[in-house]
């Protein structure tokens, strides 16, 4: 806050304000000054908040822990005004933030970060939340070595989904870190094809991209197996995915280029004929939310750095036909990439 010349910081995003202080509920603000922190939640919190939160006085309020956060702000010594990140803030919100200030600061005391102050700390993993972040990656593994035991044409996708995040729970999940996608047949040139009453084909793609959450943090792991014998055409557009997604794990290190990592997954699907079917970026990074910077596309100048945790996700849709995706979780280290989702790549038939 020093250096970017802040004397008063107002976090209403919950993953930045638990990365900060602990907090989980689901209903606080965090403000932050160059000499200490207040949590503001409500009276559901009370005991919560004295569990979990550290690094930060808590507050309990009895209406909005915004508004008590700006109040707070406004009567600390040497806080010159309450800057808050625009990107996690609704046009209503900050209306009726202005609302509640006495007129003469309307003007001058809410201020807009010109760039997020919190998200860049939290891309940079810790040890502690590497191993968070490998078990749940782990876990994802295990969910998919026990789905392919289910896996049978006739069912529906919805049970394959459901099969998954009972699994999910049962290996000790809180929750998934998104919507499961099943996409069977030529549904799988969906890229985002939610699990449907669809029954499984007796021959074709299946996708299965799903994630979990452990400790507040997400995993994300895709897999496409396949139903039946494949046509020559099916397993060529499957070898040249799983080459496109190794190249781009190959190509993770400190320091590299996240343009570059997309760049070397890409080139391998372009020269195969496949540039247009591959409409996505080649993978984002993931913690506390499962989609957060940096983002792995094309002609993105951020570097990479050790402790960032990623996605390496390349994808073929061929729509009307079938869709392809394999995707790891990747940890960077300075001379390389580590997968923490050591599943079977390979093409699976069942
Ligand atoms: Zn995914
Ligand atoms: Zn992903």
């Amino acid at each position: 806050m020093t250096k970017a010349g802040h004397t008063g910081l107002l976090v209403t995003h919950l993953p930045d304000l638990r990365y900060l202080c602990g907090f989980t509920g689901s209903s606080a603000a965090l403000a932050v000054t160059r000499r200490g922190a207040r949590l503001f939640t409500d009276g559901r919190y009370t005991s919560q908040a004295a569990e979990e939160v550290s690094g930060a006085e808590v507050g309990i309020v009895a209406g909005s822990p915004a508004l008590a956060a700006i109040e707070w702000l406004r009567t600390e010594p040497g806080v010159h005004s309450a800057t808050f990140d625009p990107s996690a803030t609704t046009v209503a919100e900050r209306g009726r933030w202005l609302a509640a200030l006495p007129s003469r600061l309307r003007k001058t005391f809410l201020s807009e970060l010109s760039e997020p102050l919190v998200q860049p700390l939290r891309t940079i993993k810790d040890a502690e939340e590497l191993a968070i972040i490998s078990d749940a990656a782990l876990i994802g593994c295990r969910m998919f070595e026990h789905i392919l035991g289910v896996i049978r044409p006739g069912i529906r996708e919805i049970d394959i989904a459901a099969e998954l995040e009972y699994k999910a729970r049962q290996l000790g999940a809180e929750g998934m870190s998104f919507e499961t996608i099943v996409a069977s047949g030529v549904r799988s040139a969906l890229p985002h094809g939610r699990a449907t009453t669809a029954l499984l084909p007796r021959k074709g793609f299946l996708t299965l991209d799903f994630g979990i959450i452990l400790n507040g943090y997400s995993s994300d792991m895709t897999r496409t197996v396949y139903l039946g014998n494949p046509t020559i055409k099916e397993r060529d557009t499957y070898e040249a995915v799983l080459e496109a997604q190794e190249s781009g794990v190959d190509a993770v290190r400190g320091g590299a280029r996240c343009g570059d990592v997309d760049e070397a997954a890409r080139c391998v699907l372009r020269k195969a004929g496949l540039a247009d079917a591959f409409t996505h970026s080649s993978g984002h990074g993931v913690g506390l939310e499962i989609h957060e910077p940096p983002r792995i596309g094309a002609g993105q100048d951020t570097k990479l750095l050790p402790g960032m945790v990623i996605t390496i996700e390349p994808g073929v849709y061929l729509a009307g036909q079938f869709g392809i995706r394999i995707e790891d979780m990747v940890a960077v280290t300075k001379t390389g990439g580590k997968v923490l989702t050591p599943a079977p790549k390979a093409l699976i038939q069942l």
